[in-house]
């Protein structure tokens, strides 16, 4: 079990290394894929790897000649590895219109790498207002130009078999995922919540057929062990938000020793990466656009307003028993930023203990935070 969780950690630890490593040793093509919501098997499927786009570990340097201060960690720091040529090594960057501060990068790339990838794609993936056949045409339109994109990268042709093929193969790790999930919530304690982000990072580096591998075998150690005794009293937690981002492993790590448990999450590195699977039928390609069309998990990203993040996060309080909710909240993202008054709303209204805490890609101290969390854990002893 330690050797795949040190593969886990290894792959999460360097991405540069491990991508590119793999890129090597196969001679196959990489395209790195802007969080949260294009579909990764589309580019799979023409036997290409689809790597998510992460947030490095350096401070940003040239980067800042290139967006502004107030832009997130995430985008600031893969502008500065693009253009300081860290990312060099990948085939196509693919993003799309998500937020203010992405919605430009496809721009600054093609402007300011060198060398320039192969291929580059902006998608409009729509936002999600309604239902309505336009909106879903246009966004099959849109997957298409992908699918066309990706086929001139590798020269197959992407089939129905072969992106149905994809989809299952995607639908698997996404299940062994949320089997992950339902250990850590039957045994809290099984696992520090460090290793299961680490887990669901390297599955958005990896091929997804290793890492399948890996996760099984690792899950059939998990299932027979008993966790640690949680320290008495320690509080049942849901960490929310990091949109896009890495949250940080000591963080995590001091959320822990802060006398709390995570019990579940809803992070996109995390439960949101993996929540929903794609029908397999005879057109994939309409069925990853139902996928996207989706409203669970709740994304601000997509402008659902039908269902309320807060509501979702009060249900899956509920689901968990859980005592309740720290929030991530990257600085400054406008998608989170927005929605953020709601949330707190909704959750005060049903009574949930909450705390915010700022993220940025900087390294500051976490002494405050420290505080903060110490007396998060004393409101919710107080009410228990
Ligand atoms: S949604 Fe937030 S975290 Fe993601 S790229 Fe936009 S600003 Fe950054």
């Amino acid at each position: 079990m330690d050797e795949i969780l040190n593969r886990f950690y290894e792959v999460a630890a360097d991405p540069y290394k491990s991508v590119e490593g793999w890129k090597r040793k196969t001679g196959k093509k990489v395209i790195g894929v802007f969080p949260m919501w294009i579909p990764e098997e589309i580019i799979h499927a023409a036997d290409i790897l689809p790597a998510v786009i992460w947030r490095g570990n350096e401070p940003v340097t040239e980067g800042h000649a290139h967006l502004p201060p107030f832009n997130c960690g995430l985008t600031r720091s893969f502008v500065d590895d693009a253009v300081r040529g860290k990312l060099d090594f990948m085939d196509g960057m693919v993003f799309y219109r998500m937020c203010l501060q992405a919605v430009v990068l496809r721009f600054i790339i093609e402007r300011h790498a060198q060398p320039q990838p192969t291929y580059l794609e902006h998608l409009y993936l729509p936002p999600v207002f309604d239902r309505s056949p336009c909106l879903k045409e246009f966004l099959i339109e849109e997957l298409e130009t992908l699918q066309r994109g990706v086929e001139g990268l590798s020269g197959k042709e992407v089939t129905v078999d072969s992106l149905n093929r994809s989809i299952k193969i995607y639908n698997e790790n996404r299940g062994l995922l949320r089997r992950l999930y339902q250990l850590r919530r039957a045994k809290p304690g099984l696992l520090k919540a460090r290793d299961i982000l680490v887990m669901v990072h390297s599955s958005m580096l990896m091929p997804k057929e290793e890492h399948s591998e890996l996760l099984k075998g690792i899950l059939g150690d998990l299932e027979k062990k008993e966790p640690p005794t949680l320290v008495k009293g320690a509080k049942r937690v849901i960490v929310s938000g990091c949109l896009c981002q890495t949250p940080s492993l000591d963080l995590l790590g001091l959320i822990e020793d802060s006398g709390m448990a995570i019990i579940d999450d809803d992070l996109y590195i995390g439960s949101r990466y993996f929540a929903i699977d794609t029908d397999v039928n005879g057109n994939p390609i309409e069925a990853l656009a139902d996928r996207y069309m989706k409203d669970e998990p709740v994304c601000p990203t997509k402008g659902e307003w039908q269902k309320n993040w807060g509501d979702y996060l009060i249900d899956m309080v509920k689901r968990n028993n859980a005592d309740g909710v720290i929030s991530l909240l990257v600085k400054y993202c406008p998608p989170h930023l927005c929605w953020y008054p709601a949330v707190r709303e909704k959750l005060a209204e049903a009574g949930i203990p909450h705390i915010l805490i700022e993220v940025e890609h900087e390294v500051t101290s976490l002494e405050p935070v420290k505080t903060r969390l110490a007396s998060f854990v004393e409101i919710m002893t107080g009410r228990a």
